[in-house]
Parts: structure tokens; sequence; C-alpha cells
């Protein structure tokens, strides 16, 4: 009786390019110049959003204290 041991194939260590899904050493965030620049963009455009949803927040919650004050007696 011979048991063998099925070895798994080892996944090496490695990460997925956050942009187009590559497959990237594990100390790098993109694949390509061109990713990390898109990258860039949409971090950008995160903190942008992000931004204006504390804004629209700040809105509503002066909105709603203006009508809470002010509403109907
Ligand atoms: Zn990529």
């Amino acid at each position: 009786m011979s048991q063998q041991k099925k070895e798994k194939p080892k996944i090496i260590d490695h990460r997925h390019c956050v942009i187009c899904g590559k497959a990237i050493p594990p100390d790098e965030q993109v694949c390509s110049p061109d990713c990390r620049e898109k990258l860039e963009l949409s971090k950008e455009r995160e903190k942008k959003s992000k931004r204006m949803m504390l804004i629209i927040y700040v809105i509503m919650i002066v909105a709603l204290i203006i009508l809470f004050v002010l509403g109907p007696a």
C-alpha cells in the first residue's frame, strides 16, 4: 500500500492589477504605467465624489434642521 500525496501546485504569491485584473508581482499595484494612470484618475474621482457626498449630507442635515425648526407649528 502506497500512499501518494498529491501535492497541490503552490500558488505563487501574486496580486492582480486593480485596473485590468492581470496577475502582477506582490509589490506592485498595477501592471503598467497605463493602468497606474487610470488608478490615479479613479482615486482622484473617488476623492471628489466623497467630498460631494459629504457636501450633500451636510446640505440634507441643514435642510432637515431648518424644516424641523421652521416646520408646521
Ligand atoms: Zn493592468
